[in-house]
């Protein structure tokens, strides 16, 4: 099997993305190539900054790659905080920061459908290839569980009773933005005999 970049430094994806494509492909992290320089992000949208590290990634070593971007889009926002989450509140990159702005600018309101969006940006031999993930819900009026991270807990997936944060991860990922794209990006490097 011949590697792939995952061209991030989250530990946590690194570990579910094996979960999900370790039958198929040899996932390699950044690193196992003793790379521990950041990755630029500096787009304004999801594709952007998934074709940026991925690019970025690839002009260092050449070899086949790809790299995510999501974001929490919520309706009575505008939108946001989209693909400014991890940032929400400040560049500390604090989660209940993030979720307390976010509670508090809707505190008056009624209308909470958000999704989660998550994309894909893959390069084999120089060809772009981009996959996306949706998965649609409402924001709660406060946090609830203890898994997960980022806004798990006031995120609640249409369909289900409880919150991200209240879902083992293995559940999680058959209904979460990540794993629907994840699942785009296998059945497409299933087809795809250069890399798997
Ligand atoms: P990233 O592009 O995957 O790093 O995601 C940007 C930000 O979105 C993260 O820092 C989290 O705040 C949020 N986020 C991404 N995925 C999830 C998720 O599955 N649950 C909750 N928050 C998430």
């Amino acid at each position: 099997m011949k590697k792939l970049v995952f061209a991030t430094h989250n530990q946590h994806k690194i570990d579910e993305i094996r979960h999900l494509l370790g039958s198929i492909c040899n996932v390699c992290s950044l690193a196992e190539l003793n790379f521990t320089e950041d990755v630029p992000e500096n787009q304004t949208t999801l594709e952007g900054n998934a074709l940026e590290k991925a690019r970025f990634v690839y002009k260092q070593f050449g070899l086949p790659c790809f790299a995510d971007d999501t974001g929490l889009e919520i309706d009575a926002l505008g939108g946001e905080p989209g693909v400014f989450s991890a940032r929400y509140a400040g560049e500390e990159k604090k989660s209940s920061e993030n979720i307390k702005k976010v509670l508090d600018r809707m505190c008056n309101a009624d209308k909470r459908c958000a999704r989660f969006r998550c994309i894909i940006a893959l390069i084999i031999e120089g060809k772009e290839y981009i996959f996306e993930g949706i998965t649609n819900g409402e924001i709660l009026r406060y946090p609830v569980g203890d898994f997960g991270f980022g806004y798990d807990s006031i995120f609640k997936a249409d369909g289900y009773d409880v919150s991200f944060a209240q879902m083992s991860l293995t559940d999680k990922s058959k209904i979460s933005h990540r794993g629907r794209a994840i699942e785009k990006l296998a059945e497409f490097l299933k087809k795809e005999k250069t890399v798997c």
